[in-house]
């Protein structure tokens, strides 16, 4: 169970979903028509071993990326990717030149998006998890195609005042992603991250942000009662908080940002995937999200 401090590395806890998405993105990358190729994802799952090797492989018929709940996350990730990757190449078309990851986990875009000379590349997320990816592209002695500065922190804390520290500059644009982190952040945490953003966000920045609304009250309280009696400290109900502090583009959008929202599964039918049913277990997952990209007046 989540507590209010607690910390992680990337084969624990919420560190552990960093490879559970790059794995996704290793198999879409494999498939003969992917939506996004990360190059990347397969070697950092390589590099944890045991079953992230697996997972890659698709060895194992058992495996939960193997079900079908797992080929429509598959197929979901494959669409996230694509969704922010071109979400970044439209900053890139505008001249931005400062990039935020939030919760970067074992995002490799710092290593292959095209990026305009001079752009830094900030990524926040807990040390151990940065070290690992650090530690990995090192080994295979891949770079970065920016300058890339790495902010271990935790963002329940003050990282905008690290990103200062770190020669991020307010008064420039800059283009933020919030992929894959706030469900994993309570109601309040998230409105600090919003604001965050705002504040330090001059006009023309960019933000994309991948959010989920609420599950029902009692579904949720089932889905955890059962994560809990299965034992695995790392399955994805305990670590959740099921909290939304305000849909993305109402938030963004009353503060001087143009906001459109993109239901993941009106996106998935535009780029030819399909859409889980309603009430399959992927469905009931992926029909409670939304992509969003919004740019700042
Ligand atoms: N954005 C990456 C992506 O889409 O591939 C990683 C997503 S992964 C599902 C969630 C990430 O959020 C992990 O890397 C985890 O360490 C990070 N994270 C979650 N809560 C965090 C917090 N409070 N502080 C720092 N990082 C956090």
């Amino acid at each position: 169970m989540r507590t209010d401090d607690d910390n992680w590395d990337i084969t624990t806890s919420v560190g552990q979903t960093a490879l559970f998405v790059a794995a996704s993105r290793a198999l879409e990358a494999r498939k003969p028509d992917p939506l996004a190729v990360d190059e990347y994802a397969e070697v950092f799952c390589r590099a944890a071993g045991g079953d992230w090797t697996v997972a890659v492989e698709g060895s194992d018929p058992e495996h939960p990326l193997q079900t079908e709940f797992g080929e429509h996350f598959v197929n979901f990730q494959g669409a996230r990717t694509k969704y922010f990757d071109e979400y970044f190449r439209r900053a890139i078309d505008a001249g931005v030149k400062q990039v935020v990851l939030l919760a970067a986990g074992l995002d490799s875009r710092a290593y292959r998006l095209p990026w305009a000379d001079g752009t830094v590349v900030y990524e926040l997320d807990q040390p151990r998890v940065l070290a690992f990816k650090r530690d990995t592209m090192d080994e295979l002695g891949v770079s970065p195609t920016a300058e890339r500065r790495e902010i271990a922190i935790d963002l329940r804390e003050d990282w905008p005042q690290a990103l200062r520290s770190n020669g991020f500059d307010p008064a420039r644009p800059s283009a933020w992603i919030a992929e894959g982190l706030l469900i994993y952040l309570p109601a309040a945490a998230q409105e600090r991250l919003f604001a965050g953003i705002d504040a330090l966000a001059a006009p023309g920045s960019f933000v994309g942000v991948e959010e989920a609304v609420p599950m029902p009250a009692d579904a949720f309280d089932a889905k955890r009662a059962e994560a809990h009696a299965s034992g695995d400290e790392n399955a994805f109900f305990n670590l959740v908080y099921n909290q939304q502090h305000a849909p993305a583009n109402q938030w963004f959008g009353a503060r001087g940002w143009n906001a459109v929202a993109t239901p993941l599964h009106e996106y998935l039918t535009r780029v030819g995937r399909p859409v889980p049913g309603q009430d399959s277990e992927a469905g009931l997952m992926t029909g409670t999200i939304t992509l969003v990209a919004a740019t700042k007046r």
